[in-house]
């Protein structure tokens, strides 16, 4: 058993799921494995990996590059390789030890976010930072060094990120920390899966005695409005705002303004119950239009009657109020969504979230998730990282290559403009001379990436099959 480099011998704890044996893994059946918007659709070869041993090997014989990948919850081509080989990790999801005094704790990097709070929650702990969604991987929150509600006071996920292993195609394994090769630590933390596969992780999890968010949601009337309740908020741990991008006039840039901290009072640490409601099929192109998506933003913001609310609330709700409904990506028909998430630094923020807003009220295009947030000063650990200070506006469109694409492209035009840069976990439209101009660093990049892994986004920004980076196998 290879495990692992510099780690204790794996804890079979009893929470692990059983393991298939060897002869009873089955060889891999069809894609096809989308990513979360649905957009682009390409056909790939997909194999799983159950161990850390199971790469190199599993990519023998493969010519058209490779890429390991999670729950596929990036929204665009950062988890794609079309006609190549996708190593999907999601079966190598078991905890390998946990230190309930230090909340120090080692998995596989398939394991999902949901499963690492099923063992963590009862134990007293949770995770130090989350995105929206709790159905995503360990390795894929490194790989993509994702964001949550409290990045102003807790940077991005890499900043707990304690160790992970890093197996390379020529079978090289190292040992990654901010001490053991620095470099490939900080290039693999937001390496969007081109450095090598992680087979496992450490990470430092936060304690907390209640399931429970002392929570409060704040109606806001326009940019200046939010900016200060983010300024007013800078103590509360978690804060991020739901806006209106349909509405003008006197409306234009009102929001919920929603904050919360976990609560200090004791209460059970139960288990979450699983989720019942699935999106039952894809719905036509047109349910979603400028009038229903207006209705729903209206009778969202009205949803809350009063100016500002205060309650108790259970954390499912506050982080994961979409994963209620799995498959909800359904609504937006076959075609899919496309999302748009950009970061404009504080010089450009205003001026750029007001122009950006503008372009999308006046487009006529409707998106009903639009998440407005500032971003804190806590440098991020990535070479890559997308996060830095400023604001961060993450909107979806449906897709209607007519006029989602033209105004995707301006809007990233914009963005480019006002000094911003985009998030590529949720992007898949930028340009090669945008994704150049948004991550000058690059280049430097380039140099650690794995010769035998690729992805359909570096394709597309920096182009050639397995053509840029990395040193020969
Ligand atoms: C509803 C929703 C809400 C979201 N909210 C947020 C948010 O608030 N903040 C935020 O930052 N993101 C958010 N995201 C995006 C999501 O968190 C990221 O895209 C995340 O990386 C997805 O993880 P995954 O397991 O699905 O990985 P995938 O999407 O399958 O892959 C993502 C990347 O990780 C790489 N990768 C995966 N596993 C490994 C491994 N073992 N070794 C090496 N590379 C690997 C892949 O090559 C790929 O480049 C959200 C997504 C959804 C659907």
């Amino acid at each position: 058993m290879l495990y692992p480099v510099g780690m204790p011998t794996p804890v079979e704890l009893d929470f692990n799921p059983p393991q298939p044996a060897e002869s009873a893994r089955k060889t891999d059946g069809p894609p096809p494995f989308e990513s979360w918007g649905r957009y682009p659709a390409y056909d790939a070869e997909l194999k799983h990996l159950h161990w850390q041993g199971d790469y190199p090997r599993a990519i023998d014989g493969v010519h058209h590059g490779a890429l390991a990948v999670g729950m596929g919850r990036s929204y665009g081509d950062v988890c794609l390789l079309k006609d190549g080989t996708l190593l999907q990790t999601t079966t190598m999801d078991r905890l390998l030890d946990f230190d309930p005094v230090t909340g120090l704790l080692t998995a596989e990097a398939g394991i999902t976010l949901a499963q690492i709070l099923d063992f963590a929650v009862p134990r007293g702990y949770f995770l130090p930072v989350t995105p929206g969604t709790k159905y995503v991987t360990l390795g894929g929150a490194i790989a993509n060094d994702i964001h949550g509600k409290n990045h102003h006071q807790a940077g991005t996920f890499g900043c707990h990120v304690t160790q992970f292993e890093l197996v390379r195609s020529d079978g090289r394994r190292m040992l990654c920390s901010p001490t053991s090769h620095p470099d490939y630590f900080e290039a693999t933390i937001a390496g969007m899966g081109l450095t090598g596969v992680i087979p496992w992780a450490q990470i430092r999890l936060k304690p907390i005695v209640s399931r429970m968010i002392d929570y409060q949601g704040i109606q806001f009337h326009g940019i200046d409005e939010f900016l200060d309740l983010s300024s007013q908020a800078a103590h509360v741990e978690y804060t991020v705002s739901w806006v209106d991008v349909t509405a003008t006039g006197k409306n234009f840039c009102r929001g919920i303004f929603m904050q919360g901290d976990h609560s200090q009072a004791p209460s059970p640490l139960k288990l979450s119950p699983k989720p019942k409601l699935v999106f039952p099929m894809d719905l036509p192109g047109f349910a979603l239009n400028r009038l229903s998506v207006g209705a729903f933003n209206t009778l969202f913001f009205h949803k809350q009657m009063k100016k500002r609310v205060s309650a108790l609330q259970d954390y499912e709700p506050f982080f994961y109020p979409l994963d209620a409904v799995l498959k909800w990506n359904r609504m937006y028909g076959k075609r899919g969504l496309l999302q748009f998430q950009y970061v404009i630094p504080w010089e450009h923020a205003k001026e750029g979230t007001v122009a950006i807003l503008f372009e999308v009220a006046k487009s006529g295009m409707a998106s009903f998730l639009a998440v407005l947030k500032a971003f804190g000063d806590a440098p991020s650990p990535g070479m890559m990282s997308f996060p830095k200070p400023g604001i961060t506006l993450a909107l979806d469109f449906p897709i209607r290559p007519e006029k989602s694409f033209a105004l995707f492209d301006r809007l990233a035009e914009m963005t480019r403009e006002f000094g911003g840069r985009l998030y590529p976990a949720k992007d898949a439209r930028m340009t090669s001379t945008q994704f150049q101009a948004f991550y000058p660093q690059w280049e430097r990049f380039a140099r650690f990436k794995d010769p035998a892994l690729t992805s359909s986004f570096w394709e597309r920004v920096i182009g050639g099959r397995l053509g840029v980076g990395g040193s020969g196998r």
